[in-house]
């Protein structure tokens, strides 16, 4: 197999200026923090590679409304080559970088391709942890992806169409019955949006059953809602999810996970579907780096991002472990703390190549740019000194609850209700990447807004049907048993 980078880097050219001898900078991952690096550096004197093994930046946010049938996969992701198509500095490979061998500066790939790289900055995301309990993703899938989002649409869609078929009472209640682990704001919001989905958009359509009557159950471990939110935030989320029929169990936990039914806190609760929002695992790729990490798999950073003996390697965005030089506050797992690391990172690495290239031209020296890192101890404390540490800028955080109802804290003013809404809609909007996703998503939210209906509600993929004992499945074609299905499709169960 050919190394990837080689046959692209030669016709790489920045301005009028060849780049072909400057360094490699590859960036792991084209989600929020990998995309901002990219695009800090646009105007470096570098080759920047960006690496991932999806083809789109997704917009992690709005998951919860693939899932709930607002929206469709692709209003909410778009082409990483797409973002860069005028950055020509920028090369965009697909590909899942299984490893990093620090050592030689090189990226694996399957099938023993490796890459050189003279920076690397590794975002490559998180993804869900269950608490040392991996078999319960099969029954109870995390929403990081757009994957897991379809997979949980077709669960919430398919539940609505079992219940439609089945004349069991007991197994009516499981198809009913939706339970979400974990009260953050990904956890709040589906909760919120599935019981809308129920209450307002479908309950016309079902004829057997009442689509209102949906229970949805949000446990949550902790003693509150949104823990990264103030407590005002966390009531008035809690008052909000009540007030439209969501049956908030806080200070619970999970205890078991099976196909048919969830246990909380020793209690047995049936349910055909179960989403896990509850816990965060970075991805594995901080491991190969040999740094130490945290509970969580996060890799635990120098205070400019960079790791520990590789001062030229900076890991950013979910998969680290770090605390602001400004308020010595742990950085939250959040899209804007990830961006800023990207940008932060980037200025680091313009600003050395930018110091480097003057030398290099002064000294009439040899042009090549490519710079050796020891990994010497005081090497990287003096880098650090110059470099300086990464601040993190709170812009504030929000959660929306339903129609209508949002919980907001921005610039320390606090807002719930309506105004909180608007808010996180425009920002929403604001913050997706391509002009035609905004359109469509702005369409999409005032058209379900104004007639209360759900414009992607399809179910692929066949998903298994949970019916114990569907309609009609008694059938004969005597006179009685005709009747009996009659009867069946006319009466509405409980
Ligand atoms: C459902 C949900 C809702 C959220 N809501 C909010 C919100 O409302 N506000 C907010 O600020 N934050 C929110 N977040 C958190 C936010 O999305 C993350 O903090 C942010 O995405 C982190 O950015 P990142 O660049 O570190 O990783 P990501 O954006 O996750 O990007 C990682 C990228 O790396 C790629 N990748 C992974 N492994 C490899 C590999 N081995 N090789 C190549 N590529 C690889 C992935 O394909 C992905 O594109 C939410 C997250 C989720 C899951």
């Amino acid at each position: 197999m050919t190394d990837p980078l080689v046959k692209v880097m030669p016709t790489a050219y920045y301005g009028s200026m060849s780049i072909v001898d400057a360094p490699i900078v590859v960036v792991i991952g084209g989600g929020f923090g990998g995309v901002a690096a990219v695009q800090a550096l646009a105007k470096a004197a570098v080759n920047v590679v960006l690496i991932d093994k999806q083809n789109h930046h997704l917009f992690q946010p709005l998951l919860y409304q693939v899932a709930t049938s607002v929206l469709p996969t692709s209003n909410i992701a778009f082409p990483i080559r797409r973002i860069f198509r005028k950055q020509e500095n920028a090369f965009i490979f697909n590909d899942e970088v299984i490893g990093i061998d620090l050592p030689s500066s090189q990226l694996v790939f399957a099938n023993n391709r490796k890459a050189p790289y003279d920076y690397l900055i590794v975002a490559a995301g998180a993804g869900t942890s269950y608490f040392g309990h991996d078999e319960w993703a099969q029954f109870a899938p995390g929403m990081k992806s757009l994957e897991d989002a379809t997979v949980i649409r077709n669960r919430i869609l398919r539940a609505f169409e079992d219940a439609e078929a089945e004349t069991d009472a007991t197994a009516l209640r499981a198809h009913l019955t939706f339970v979400i682990v974990g009260g953050g704001a990904t956890g709040v919001e589906l909760s919120g949006a599935i019981k809308e989905l129920g209450v307002d958009s479908i309950c016309k359509d079902y004829r057997r059953f009442d689509a209102k009557s949906a229970r949805v159950i949000l446990v949550e471990a902790s003693d509150r809602l949104l823990s990264s939110m103030s407590h005002s935030s966390s009531d008035s989320a809690l008052k909000a999810l009540q007030d439209i029929g969501v049956e908030v169990r806080l200070g619970q936990s999970v205890t078991n996970v099976c196909a048919d039914s969830v246990e909380i806190d020793g209690e047995r609760v049936f349910a055909n579907t179960i989403v896990w929002t509850a816990g965060v695992q970075a991805n594995s790729l901080g491991a190969s780096l040999g740094a130490e990490l945290d509970r969580h798999g996060r890799v635990k950073v120098e205070p400019d991002c960079s790791v520990k003996g590789a001062p030229n390697v900076f890991v950013i965005g979910d998969m680290v472990t770090l605390n602001c030089a400004k308020t010595g506050k742990p950085v939250p797992g959040v899209a804007p703390a990830a961006q800023q690391m990207g940008r932060f990172v980037a200025r680091i690495i313009s600003h050395e190549v930018a110091a480097r290239n003057k030398q290099a031209k002064r000294a009439d020296a040899n042009r090549t740019t490519k710079r050796s890192f020891d990994g010497d101890g005081t090497q990287q404390k003096n880098m650090l000194a110059e470099r300086g540490a990464f601040v993190y800028f709170d812009k504030g955080s929000m959660a929306t609850i339903g129609r209508a109802q949002a919980v907001a804290e921005v610039a320390g003013l606090k807002f719930h209700g309506f105004f909180a809404w608007i808010a996180w809609l425009f920002i929403h909007l604001i913050l997706l990447v391509g002009f035609n996703n905004r359109i469509l998503v702005f369409l999409s939210w005032a058209i379900s807004y104004i007639t209360y209906s759900k414009g992607s509600r399809i179910i692929s993929g066949n998903p298994h049907s949970n019916v114990v004992s569907p309609v009609g499945s008694q059938a004969g074609n005597s006179q009685g048993q005709r009747r009996t299905v009659v009867k069946q499709l006319l009466e509405r169960v409980q």
